[in-house]
């Protein structure tokens, strides 16, 4: 039996950042991972997401960026394009600001630089290929029982159990969801021209595609949304076709593009937990709410949230009082519930404003564009959000 601060289920991006963050406190904390450990390996890039600066902040807080941003490529530009429209926008850092907006990591590569860290913390206890049995709050602990017998007590349990996280399922939280209607086809290409630090995205009108840039100048992750039966078209397509439709859909603006490796595809679906805390259970990250890709966010939006959490628990603990209180649980809900309202809103407007053929629509959003672009103050409130400054931010991710 162990007793333990915060018990944390899910060692993805989540539970790792919050881990660190609660021990370097000194929390005494479980992580309860289902899958194996994350071990080092060279990043395959099949699976990215952008960090924004206010998560690299945090992580380079925690000692483990210089490990991921070895791995990954920072970008100084950014360029958005309406497919159907004269629309565009283009942006780039301009001082004071640093020069990287951005950067494309391996999702892999971030966990396995997180874990090295946890692995140097007697603080942390890990459990891979662990099996929940059971899970039950009193008025006093939660116990977590696992498949090996082992019984973890603790004041907490953090659920960082992604999008269909157990724990929420467990406590019957209930849940806001809807289809997209789109999935997302993922892949590493190669392109004819080199990328040049360059985030880009088209806006097509069954739905966006991303060219993120990779570390190899003539390499790009691809994020491709497209409605469900675009989809399973281009997931029908040989490698060759693939490639032939990407370029076109790309309008060549990397030139001629071909696959590196074989692709994925991830049916993409909105989610919020309307509540994110029930007793001394609380949900951060995808656990709690899950966002179309487009603005590259999701990861960004799980790691303020864990920032956060930690920041309150951390006052509480240094203020001698006990972990565990409602009005500090609440606190959280409510701070990291309007963030994330506010950026599920937006991706909405995004969506559907794209995918609109209505030609007055289609004038609006490329004229719309245009003036962003032209707007010194609009392009710096859209710049402020892409950089993740712009919101309510937890001291650790503050420029
Ligand atoms: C196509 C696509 C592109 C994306 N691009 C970006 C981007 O560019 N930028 C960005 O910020 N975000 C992006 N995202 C979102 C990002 O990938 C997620 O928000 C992020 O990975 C979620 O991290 P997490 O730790 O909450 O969940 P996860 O990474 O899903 O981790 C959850 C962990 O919990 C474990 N687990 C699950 N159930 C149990 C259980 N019962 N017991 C124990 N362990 C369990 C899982 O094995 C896993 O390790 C993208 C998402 C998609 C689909």
């Amino acid at each position: 039996m162990q007793n333990l601060d915060v018990t944390i289920v899910g060692a993805g991006s989540a539970g790792l950042t919050l881990a660190l963050l609660l021990a370097e406190q000194g929390l005494k904390v479980a992580l309860v991972e289902k899958g194996a450990e994350p071990l080092p390996a060279n990043p395959a890039y099949l699976r990215v997401s952008a960090l924004n600066p206010a998560s690299q902040r945090v992580l380079a807080h925690l000692g483990v960026w210089d490990g991921i941003a070895a791995q990954a490529a920072a970008y100084q530009q950014m360029q958005v394009w309406d497919a159907d429209s004269f629309g565009r926008i283009h942006f780039a850092a301009e001082p004071p600001q640093p020069a990287d907006l951005g950067w494309i990591c391996d999702n892999e590569a971030i966990r396995q630089q997180l874990y090295q860290k946890v692995q140097q913390q007697p603080a942390i206890r890990c459990y891979f290929a662990a099996q929940i049995q059971q899970l039950v709050q009193s008025e006093r602990e939660v116990l977590l029982q696992l498949s090996s017998g082992e019984i973890l007590l603790s004041e907490l349990l953090v659920g960082a159990d992604g999008v269909n996280s157990y724990v929420r399922q467990q406590l019957q939280l209930p849940l806001t969801h809807w289809d997209y209607q789109q999935d997302a086809i993922v892949a590493v290409i190669h392109c004819d021209e080199p990328h040049q630090a360059t985030a880009r995205q088209v806006f097509l009108p069954t739905g966006p595609l991303a060219l993120l840039p990779l570390p190899d100048p003539k390499h790009c992750s691809i994020v491709w949304s497209a409605e469900t039966s675009r989809a399973s078209e281009l997931m029908a397509l040989d490698d060759a076709a693939f490639a032939r439709a990407l370029t076109a859909a790309s309008q060549s603006v990397l030139g001629c593009l071909t696959l590196a490796t074989a692709r994925s595809v991830h049916p993409l679906r909105m989610r919020y937990a309307s509540d994110w805390v029930r007793g001394r259970v609380v949900l951060v990250a995808d656990a709690a709410h899950s966002i179309h890709p487009l603005a590259g966010q999701g990861m960004n939006l799980g790691l303020m949230d864990v920032t956060a959490l930690a920041e309150l628990l951390g006052k509480q603990q240094q203020a001698g009082k006990p972990l565990f209180a409602p009005r500090v649980l609440q606190a959280y809900q409510r701070w990291r519930k309007a963030e994330a309202q506010s950026m599920i809103a937006a991706m909405e407007v995004f969506k559907r404003g794209f995918s609109n053929e209505q030609p007055a629509l289609k004038f609006l959003r490329g004229a719309g564009l245009l003036l962003a672009d032209k707007l010194p103050f609009v392009k710096q409130q859209l710049m402020a959000q892409a950089l993740g400054n712009s919101g309510d931010l937890p001291a650790l991710a503050k420029p």
